[in-house]
């Protein structure tokens, strides 16, 4: 198992070149829940923006859009009023967050069901994945290796119960070949791995990170890079460390929506202009 190092991947970040616009920058979509649970995609789809993604769009019920539009700026917002409109509306995303705050109901089920039949790579987190419980073949028979869960260990535990016991190394390499995508097994010490094998540890945990939202600032994160092409793995792997990074750049007094505007500072420690 390899430690989660800035060295490995910090090439492999989606710089712009002279030559970017928007479009080729990456286009990443977020999924909202209902008009009272649109916070978590908000903060994922800001998170995305500040990691680089050229172009970011919320897509809501219909009845969440009045909620969010006075809050995003330069995110764009897309009603759907069911899964085949979703599916149809998000054809043109490179990457697509869906799960935080979703609602654990079959709507959920049938969004994650429609949109894994496109070409986005998935970040699928909190209720896209608790939603699964009892039944996490659906699931798996849906997803790409691209494809990236973020479970936290109550997550994980749903999907995968009792594979904890192995210690979370082997219960995230395992989980990562049943599921045949890529594991983000969070806490202090979040595991990486993914269905070829690969598995890292990353070192850098910040406990300023314990606090609502934050995970959903992560599967953001992650998104925004796989919009940009980066490998999953690769992707999960930076994400997670510029993550606490962030957090412990800010320290006390953190919320969830201190994380993405602590990004530019981290992305400016790891950026090597030619
Ligand atoms: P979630 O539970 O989905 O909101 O995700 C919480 C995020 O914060 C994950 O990225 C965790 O790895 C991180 N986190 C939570 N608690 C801690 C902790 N005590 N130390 C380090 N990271 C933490
Ligand atoms: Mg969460």
């Amino acid at each position: 198992m390899q430690t989660n190092d800035p060295a490995i991947w910090r090439k492999n970040l989606p710089w712009p070149d002279r030559n970017t616009h928007k479009h080729t920058r990456g286009r990443l979509g977020v999924v909202s829940g209902r008009a009272h649970q649109t916070g978590a995609a908000r903060l994922a789809a800001r998170a995305g923006l500040r990691m680089g993604a050229g172009l970011v769009r919320l897509f809501c019920p219909p009845e969440a859009a009045s909620v969010i539009a006075p809050a995003v700026e330069a995110i764009m917002l897309t009603p759907f009023s069911n899964a085949d409109a979703l599916a149809r509306e998000t054809e043109a995303m490179d990457a697509l967050v869906i799960g935080p705050a979703a609602g654990l109901d079959e709507m959920t089920v049938a969004n994650i069901s429609a949109v894994s039949q496109g070409g986005a790579a998935l970040v699928i987190d909190a209720d896209g994945l608790s939603v699964f419980k009892g039944r996490s073949g659906d699931l798996f028979a849906v997803l790409d290796r691209d494809d990236v869960l973020t479970p936290h260990e109550g997550e994980f535990e749903r999907l995968f119960p009792g594979l904890m016991d192995q210690g979370r190394e082997k219960a995230a390499l395992e989980a990562s070949r049943r599921a045949q995508a890529v594991v983000v097994l969070k806490g202090f010490e979040t595991v990486i791995a993914a269905p070829d094998g690969r598995c890292a540890v990353n070192p850098n945990g910040s406990p300023w990170l314990a606090t609502a939202g934050s995970g959903d600032v992560l599967s953001g994160m992650i998104g925004g890079l796989l919009a940009q092409r980066m490998d999953s793995f690769d992707a999960a792997c930076a994400a997670t460390w510029i993550h606490a990074q962030a957090a412990s750049a800010f320290g006390p007094g953190m919320i969830s929506e201190d994380l993405p505007e602590m990004l530019p500072r981290v992305l400016m420690s790891l950026w090597k202009p030619d």
